[in-house]
């Protein structure tokens, strides 16, 4: 009888890639974790249990067809393994990479309720499309057959690209606007190199450009070129220009110099990377190396700005947070890669002002957990005389993103925005009701995660895709 490749869950114990010690990678910007080796990418794969109901698959925003990739992966037959998740993933090493797998397909891998840990679905992910790119299984796009209409998207974010992809496979002419230098969005100056390489990146850019998609980088939508003039160029557009207006801080010395915005600390850090010339980082406005930093916010952001500012040889590095670790918005794994890299949190903390003309220290007010709010998270309350100054000459505020007012920005009264300024649009086709214009990704959504922008940019082009086979059949009627 053939021997049983899957359910080794009882027998081989969860086990992620070998991560560098903190001390190692501290000295650079490059991944945390080594690549799994083959044996260990079947293996681990091999612990799935095959469920007739994949929850692991219903968790995840894409729906990837995990449980089958898994069984491609254990057995060997990994080509396959990879065309069945490019199928439904445009991302997939990006999404392994950086996707909360703790609060999406792992959250639902059901042997973790057996007392085992769940399958490390998104290393196994990462693994199989990071050998496609090894073995040259990672083509170019190639249609069957062109098509007339034209497609402008704006923004080159991971939303906009999703889309560009999915348009370009039915030979859609594509063009992409975007205001940086380098397509990818925060994939390429937001988020670090330590959590994702910046060359796994690019070379899905390159892949765009190689399959006929139009890049027009340096354009500023609104300034270069006006809304309009891309809706008279175009057949359809989608907006996909993400959020980007930083949540600002007040009180006593809120202006002081040396306080910086999370995005422009990180971009600047990610150019540099990149081997840019950065002024701001020269001139040491946007550099943490021997200060103590103190960084304020507890999201995905503010993890990012506190192992920079390791990375860059601060002095310190204090995470201030109104609320406490269990009710933190950001990610568990990567404030225990932080915390393992040196930082200190200081939970129930908030921001009263700043002390110094160019800053000195932070007035700390200690709070507690009070009555939950409306939206059932308990409110932090201040505990009175407990008041303190935090040392800092660098403070970074990482305290989430808005978006940016497009209405006035593009001059366009008539696009539609919610009463928090995103787009207004259909989730599940990103259709405005302003004719042929679609929005996806953080526009809409408010600021997001990246499979969620993939996810987005997919419907989209599915939607457009319908629309304009359903404007051929009527005019060949
Ligand atoms: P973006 O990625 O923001 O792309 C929008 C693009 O539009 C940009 O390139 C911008 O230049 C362009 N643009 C904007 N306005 C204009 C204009 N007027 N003209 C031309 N171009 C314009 N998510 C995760 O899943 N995992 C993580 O680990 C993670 N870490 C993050 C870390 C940081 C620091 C930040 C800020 C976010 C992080 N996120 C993470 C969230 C994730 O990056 C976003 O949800 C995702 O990138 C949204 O994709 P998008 O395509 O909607 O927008
Ligand atoms: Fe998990 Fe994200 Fe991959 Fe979906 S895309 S399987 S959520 S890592
Ligand atoms: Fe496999 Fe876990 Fe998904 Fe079940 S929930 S199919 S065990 S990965």
């Amino acid at each position: 009888m053939a021997k049983q490749p899957m359910l080794k869950f009882v027998t081989v114990e969860r086990d992620m890639p070998e991560k560098r010690s903190a001390e190692v990678r501290n000295e650079d910007f490059l991944e945390i974790y080594a690549p799994f080796i083959k044996a260990k990418a079947e293996e681990q794969a091999s612990r799935c249990s095959q469920c007739g109901v994949p929850y692991c698959q219903s968790h995840c925003p894409l729906h990837n067809n995990i449980p089958d990739w898994l069984n491609m992966t254990a057995t060997g037959r990994l080509e396959e393994a990879y065309e069945l998740s490019q199928a439904t993933n445009t991302f997939p090493e990006i999404c392994g990479r950086i996707c909360p797998q703790d609060r999406l397909c792992e959250g639902g891998c059901v042997i973790e309720n057996s007392g085992h840990g769940t399958v490390t679905i998104g290393a196994v992910e990462k693994y199989i499309t990071d050998t496609a790119w090894e073995k040259g299984w990672v083509k170019p796009i190639t249609p069957l057959a062109e098509r007339a209409e034209s497609v402008g998207i704006i923004g080159a974010g991971p939303g906009g690209l999703a889309a560009a992809d999915m348009l370009r496979r039915a030979g859609v002419q594509v063009t992409v606007y975007d205001r940086y230098d380098r397509a990818g969005g925060l994939l390429t100056y937001g988020i670090p190199g330590f959590k994702l390489e910046k060359d796994v990146v690019m070379k899905r850019n390159d892949q765009l450009t190689e399959s006929g998609v139009t890049l027009k980088l340096n354009c500023n939508v609104g300034e270069d070129i006006s809304f309009d003039d891309i809706r008279g160029a175009h057949d359809a557009v989608i907006i996909a220009t993400g959020v980007y207006k930083s949540r600002d801080l007040g009180g006593p010395g809120a202006g002081a110099k040396g306080i910086v915005k999370a995005l422009d600390y990180l971009t600047a850090s990610n150019r540099l990377n990149f081997g840019d010339t950065v002024p701001e980082f020269e001139s040491g406005e946007l550099n943490a190396a021997g200060k103590k930093v103190v960084v304020i916010g507890g999201g995905d952001t503010a993890m990012d700005c506190v192992r920079t500012a390791i990375r860059q040889g601060a002095e310190s590095v204090k995470c201030l947070y109104r609320r406490d670790r269990a009710n933190m918005p950001g990610s568990q794994r990567e404030t225990n890669n932080a915390e393992e890299e040196g930082v200190i949190f200081e939970w129930l903390s908030a921001p009263k002002g700043f002390t110094g003309d160019a800053v000195e220290g932070v007035m700390v007010q200690k709070m507690r957990l009070g009555a939950p709010d409306a939206s059932g998270r308990q409110s932090p309350e201040v505990i009175e005389g407990a008041d303190y100054v935090e040392e800092a000459d660098l403070v970074i505020k990482a305290l989430g993103f808005e978006p940016e007012d497009l209405q006035t920005l593009w001059n366009q009264p008539d696009l539609p925005v919610t009463r928090w300024g995103t787009v207004k649009a259909e989730f599940t086709t990103g259709a405005t009701d302003l004719e042929g214009v679609y929005a996806v990704g953080d526009i809409v959504r408010g600021a997001s995660l990246v499979v969620w922008a993939i996810r987005d940019g997919r419907d989209c082009a599915e939607a457009i895709l319908k629309k304009f086979d359903a404007a051929k059949t009527v005019a060949a009627e």
